[in-house]
């Protein structure tokens, strides 16, 4: 059965059909001027020196592993409770990221925890092992890079994170791909560590179909990653030259047409979804077993990209779902603990229990119908739905 409300949509107008259609009367599809136009809007939106746009926002976070130089054996402190990409970067160089687990009521990766791994695997030994997986990281091991999460467009405790990557000379890769335009303490999402990506698949707050952007001060690492995603072509090299082993992560004209228009929308196409997530907050506060999502107020400019709300632990949610889907009301578990994948569980040998407060809060969350062209009548049908299968049960 069709659903009556869609999961996601994007926010379009037709200042970016025309943009694309622009583009489409040219015969420039790729290369052109638009990526950097696309560029340089994130620039001045977060004041960085460079902007990096790539067709994805795994290409980009695998663009900040490769201009970081992590490789076999390097070990990376990161989240398990994230979208995959953020880990599976991490395994395409033959790293081992190093979990711990998240802060309960943000989601995001927990400072505590991340100071004392890190010191714990400054210092080797038995200390060590504890943070490592039960296989999968014999070989020769550096604590190289901490690779937070901005979770459902909510900064990471970056004050915190800081100190930690300061005191053990770590890099910092941002995954902001959910949080573009979110602040923490008045800064941009991306602004706090070495390299940081934003992502632009049709879910999230802007959209340019597939695409991703990374930003960086660090000139070397712009120029780096600028060949990277041109097939490995330096500066200089011709187009049948390959200074380095490149890909083709290359974002193309329609697309980076599309988010130069979606950028200049970026204000009012946060404050919408800031509204449907009020009308969400309302009427979701008052119903008993849900608990709506935490944004820690005196850090964040939340920029909502889900919806997540959590049930107590009483309820079935998967029942929940099955049940809201009868109704053609869609709804998703948010994450699913990466350290259960299955190609996870083979190769580092991770067991239910691992990541307690990750487990607990994948299986109580689910995310609901959620964008910022929703009307108030189709968060009302969400909300009456949830209210009336909670009190049936
Ligand atoms: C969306 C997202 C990405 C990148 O996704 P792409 O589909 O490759 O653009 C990376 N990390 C997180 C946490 C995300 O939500």
């Amino acid at each position: 059965m069709p659903f009556k409300i869609p999961m996601s949509s994007p926010d379009l107008t037709d200042v970016e059909r025309q943009a694309v259609m622009d583009v489409l009367n040219t015969p420039y599809l790729s290369m052109g001027e638009q990526t950097p136009a696309f560029e340089q809007t994130f620039c001045e939106l977060t004041g960085v020196k460079h902007s990096v746009a790539v067709n994805s926002g795994t290409a980009g976070l695998h663009l900040c592993v490769r201009a970081a130089e992590i490789g076999e054996g390097d070990l990376v402190i990161t989240t398990p409770f994230s979208f995959v990409a953020s880990t599976n970067v991490l395994l395409y160089e033959n790293a081992v990221p190093v979990y711990v687990d998240i802060d309960p009521r943000t989601g995001n990766i927990d400072p505590q925890l991340v100071a004392q791994a890190a010191s714990d695997l400054a210092e080797g030994g038995k200390k060590a092992q504890k943070w490592l997986p039960r296989k999968g990281s014999e070989k020769k091991r550096t604590l190289k890079a901490l690779l937070p999460v901005d979770v459902f467009g909510q900064p990471a405790d970056y004050a915190s994170l800081l100190k930690v990557a300061r005191e053990f000379k770590l890099e910092v890769i941002e995954d902001s791909c959910e949080a573009l335009g979110a602040t923490y303490k008045e800064k941009q999402a991306g602004t706090f560590g070495d390299l940081a990506v934003f992502a632009f698949y049709p879910n999230k707050q802007m959209t340019t179909g597939e695409g991703g952007v990374i930003i960086t001060n660090d000139d070397k690492a712009a120029d780096v990653m600028r060949a990277l995603r041109n097939q490995g072509r330096a500066p200089g090299d011709t187009w049948l030259q390959h200074t380095y082993l490149g890909y083709n992560y290359r974002i193309d004209e329609m697309s980076a047409a599309l988010g130069v228009v979606q950028m200049k929308r970026l204000d009012e196409l946060m404050n919408k979804r800031d509204r449907v997530a009020g009308w969400y907050n309302e009427r979701l506060s008052e119903i008993p077993g849900v608990e709506i999502p935490f944004v820690e107020k005196t850090t964040t400019r939340m920029s909502w990209f889900v919806y997540v709300v959590r049930f107590d632990a009483k309820i079935d949610r998967d029942d929940l779902i099955k049940r809201l889907e009868a109704q053609g009301i869609p709804a998703r578990p948010y994450f699913a603990p990466i350290h259960l994948q299955p190609y996870m569980v083979e190769r580092f040998g991770y067991q239910p229990g691992d990541f307690p407060v990750t487990e607990d809060v994948g299986k109580r969350s689910l995310a609901l119908p959620f964008s910022g062209v929703m009307s108030e009548e189709q968060v009302d049908t969400v909300c009456t739905a949830i209210r009336e299968e909670l009190t049936k049960v």
